[in-house]
């Protein structure tokens, strides 16, 4: 899914790198691609044109900011969209639960991890807000339903509702209301029957519990994979029931968030809690920069970025090839190599990087040059001072043994040095003139 968005804006941000300022036109195309790929990620329509839109507004109002990475300033202003869209008022992990005991019904359509929610929600609960809680479960038509969430109580040590056969929904709340005031509660959860799919009995039923209950939040569990069905399941319990929040369950999964999106853009609801697995403690307080990350690929972002910056690096290493071209090749664009050459792994990674690098590495090889004296060329080079650096032909005999003697070394090895550039820069020169230096470059970037 999102992976073609890198692919995508990478193709784009290229060109935008080149031009190195951002115009509406550019903004327009980068945008294109974000839409596709929000569409891909099953973002609804409507929601992605409005999403792109606001963002088309910011961006181009920045259009004529001169950076560096005009291609960083459309995926940062795309980032904090998703994250103002994203974001709702107040505390997403803070529940009205003040005034106990406070009720608070789950809803949601079956298998999509309410029970879980159920149990996960009471934990925490618990654990962190040091909270009493007492748990029930309403749903009568699946049998294993009840047991289910007893078990997970007893796994988490939070009381339930004592099971009684035959109940109905609207008469287990009433019984867990009772149970929760006498107990000293501070939270009972109503964990109400699901369907497979939105039905008007399902419904019906939520709504009579709704009333007797009065509960302060109604949590939606969504299975946050399910995409564009999660919305419309979202559209519908919020319509009938009215909820307070939404949880999206699953988002462990390969689903990149895009129904976070359209869930909050659509409904207008907040999502409170994500979960990230089956486990008990997997559940995590919605953060708005998470989910955008993973929406956008915060990896992508980063290879963005990176991409743009080679971009860059890249017309460096033109400009440098310009110098060499015309002979001017000095101590600075030597200590260069010298250094990449560590970084690469000394000689060995010196092959083919620079023209007759090859047959000079096969000399050094052969004189025994390895890491420890590309250490010392480098400190030779850094006990020259700028001037000396830029034109080493000025190199006299008093100026190489203060030099040397900076380094801690012999003038003997300064002029291997010296000699080394030079046979360097000749080489260049002879190949900028038959234009193999430039191919020579090519296949060092
Ligand atoms: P319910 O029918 O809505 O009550 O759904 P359940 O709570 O019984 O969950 C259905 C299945 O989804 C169970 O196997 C859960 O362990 C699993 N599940 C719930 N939440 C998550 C989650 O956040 N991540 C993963 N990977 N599985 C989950």
């Amino acid at each position: 899914m999102f992976e073609n968005l890198s692919e995508r804006l990478g193709g784009v941000f290229e060109r935008l790198t080149k031009q190195g300022a951002l115009s509406e036109d550019d903004v327009k195309t980068a945008l294109r691609e974000v839409r596709v790929a929000l569409l891909e990620a099953d973002v609804s329509l409507p929601v992605a044109r409005d999403f792109v839109g606001r963002v088309q507004e910011k961006a181009t109002g920045q259009a004529v900011t001169k950076s560096v990475t005009p291609g960083q300033q459309v995926v940062k202003i795309v980032h904090d969209e998703l994250v103002a869209t994203l974001t709702g008022e107040g505390d997403p992990g803070t529940l009205k639960i003040d005034n106990p005991p406070a009720p608070i019904l789950m809803v949601g359509l079956q298998g999509g991890g309410k029970t879980t929610t159920t149990a996960k929600l009471a934990k925490r609960l618990t654990e962190r807000e040091g909270k009493r809680v007492l748990m029930a479960s309403l749903d009568v038509n699946r049998p294993a339903a009840m047991e289910q969430l007893q078990i997970l109580g007893v796994q988490i040590g939070v009381d339930t509702l004592p099971i009684v056969k035959g109940e109905t929904p609207v008469a287990i709340a009433k019984r867990a209301k009772t149970q929760a005031s006498l107990g000293g509660y501070d939270v009972y959860m109503l964990d109400t029957a699901g369907r497979l799919s939105i039905d008007d009995e399902l419904m019906a039923q939520v709504e009579a519990v709704r009333d007797v209950a009065n509960p302060r939040e109604t949590l939606l569990v969504v299975d946050g994979l399910t995409g564009q069905d999660a919305v419309t399941t979202a559209e519908n319990f919020d319509e009938r029931i009215g909820i307070t929040g939404v949880v999206l369950t699953r988002m462990d999964g390969d689903g990149r968030g895009g129904a976070a999106l359209s869930m909050r853009a659509v409904t207008g609801k907040p999502i409170r809690f994500v979960g990230l697995g089956e486990k008990m403690d997997a559940l995590e307080t919605f953060e708005p920069d998470r989910i955008a990350g993973r929406i956008l690929g915060m990896g992508d972002i980063v290879s963005l970025v990176e991409k743009a910056q080679e971009t860059i690096e890249a017309e460096q290493a033109e400009r440098m090839m310009k110098r060499f071209q015309k002979g001017q090749f000095n101590m600075n664009d030597l200590r260069m190599q010298l250094d990449q050459m560590l970084k690469m792994g000394g000689m060995e990674g010196m092959m083919g990087m620079l023209p007759g690098a090859k047959k000079m590495a096969a000399q050094a090889q052969g004189a025994g040059i390895d890491d420890k004296m590309l250490k010392r060329q480098i400190a030779l080079i850094q006990s020259m001072t700028k001037k000396e650096r830029a034109a080493p032909q000025i190199l006299q005999a008093s100026r190489k043994k203060r030099i040397a003697a900076g380094a801690g070394l012999e003038v003997r090895e300064l002029n291997q040095l010296l000699k080394m550039h030079r046979q360097m820069s000749d080489m260049m020169k002879k190949m900028g003139k038959g234009g193999m230096l430039k191919q020579a470059m090519k296949g060092m970037m």
